[in-house]
């Protein structure tokens, strides 16, 4: 039994099934808390990770956003849930072709891990500029404008389930069966009302921590201004289906065979991070998919540079952007979106749509 499963099954025996959510938390903040689970030998790898075109074209994506905002001479760069540090890496290395935004902004990291912290303090010594970590975005800054980004954060935190049961929606728990093994169930309804009617048998999720996260930065991009990109494996509008998996060793595993041990990722539903930041005043862009998004920031030019400069890595760069680019469920390019929220004045950014009717493109 897994260290978590244990005070999984005494929370049960105690109080009773534990939500989706609750289940979620506690098997996410042990995860992430004592591993480095990215890459090769970990459990899974990620856009910055497979090449540094990713992290460099979001670098000088942010600082053109940077002009557009009137080239503040202050700001903080923001990464949530930075992983190894890779992505900032490259975008402050990218950076020296815009010396004015790099010297104007300071880097802030939204981290809970311990373990991730320390790898990222290593990774982010060239960049040889003011590091600071918080626990939350309550920690950040409270003067100067904002530059968010977040690449597969939103993925990483927990969610409710509730699923169709005789008309109605119920949410979905986990407790014991009569073997003693954790299992799925569902709490008796509430009449609670959700994005869709009913449709039994049917799943629906609810990002609760994603939105509450979302309305409490979009308050301080409001305040302080400021933009947010987010890139995550999702979709535009509420929509039936259970997205909740498990990964282990690159390979998905049941959800409840060992927790806290496996990575647990839901997609994201654009549209509720949307809304969170539109009730504050934001202005929303896209979504666009994530090939559109690099193709449109010159992916292919910047490959083709890399190429240029180092012949025999040819084949490992051209891999490298196709797996970023390409369709189907090999490649990353349709799966994730992309999305930003800026201040209400920038209405057009690089490389997406504005989207004015408060509803996300499908792209
Ligand atoms: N963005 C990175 C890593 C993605 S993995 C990349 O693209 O490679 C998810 C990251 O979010 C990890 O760094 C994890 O420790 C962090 N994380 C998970 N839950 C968090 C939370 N509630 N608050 C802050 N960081 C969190």
């Amino acid at each position: 039994m897994t260290p978590v499963a244990r005070i999984i099954r005494e929370e049960i025996l105690l109080g009773g099934p534990i939500s989706v959510e609750r289940y979620m938390a506690l098997c996410l903040n042990h995860y992430y808390a004592s591993r480095d689970p990215l890459g090769m030998a970990g459990d899974f790898i990620t856009a910055p990770e497979i090449s540094q075109m990713f992290g460099e074209l979001i670098g000088l994506w942010m600082a053109e956003c940077w002009h557009l905002l009137g080239a503040p001479s202050k700001g903080h760069w923001v990464e949530l849930g930075p992983g190894r540090g890779t992505l900032t890496s490259d975008a402050f290395r990218a950076a020296r072709l815009v010396p004015a935004f790099r010297e104007a902004l300071d880097i802030h990291l939204v981290e809970t891990s311990p373990a991730l912290r320390l790898r990222q303090k290593e990774t982010l010594a060239p960049a040889e500029k003011t590091l600071t970590w918080h626990e939350a975005i309550a920690g950040l800054p409270e003067e100067g404008p904002l530059f968010v980004v977040a690449n597969e954060f939103f993925d990483a935190l927990p969610v409710q389930q509730f699923t169709s049961r005789d008309g109605e929606w119920r949410q979905r728990c986990v407790g014991l069966d009569d073997n003693d093994g954790l299992s799925f169930g569902l709490f008796p309804s509430t009449g609670l009302n959700l994005e869709l009617p009913p449709c039994e048998g049917k799943t629906i999720e609810r990002p609760v921590a994603a939105t509450v996260l979302m309305a409490e930065l979009a308050q301080r991009i409001a305040r302080q201004g400021g933009i947010m990109l987010a890139i995550d494996y999702g979709y535009a509008a509420p929509a039936y289906g259970d997205s909740l998996q498990a990964l282990r060793n690159h390979a998905y595993a049941p959800v409840l065979e060992a927790p806290g041990e496996a990575d647990l990722t839901t997609h994201v539903c654009f549209q509720h991070l949307a809304d969170a930041a539109q009730a504050q005043g934001l202005a929303v862009h896209g979504l666009a998919t994530q090939r559109q998004f690099l193709d449109l920031l010159g992916i292919g030019i910047r490959a083709a540079t890399l190429i240029k400069a180092c012949p025999a890595e040819a084949d490992s760069i051209e891999a490298a952007k196709l797996r970023l680019t390409e369709g189907g469920i090999e490649g990353m390019g349709e799966l994730f979106k992309v999305m930003a929220l800026s201040s209400p004045n920038l209405v057009s950014l690089p490389g997406l749509l504005a989207c004015e009717t408060g509803r996300l493109h499908s792209s």
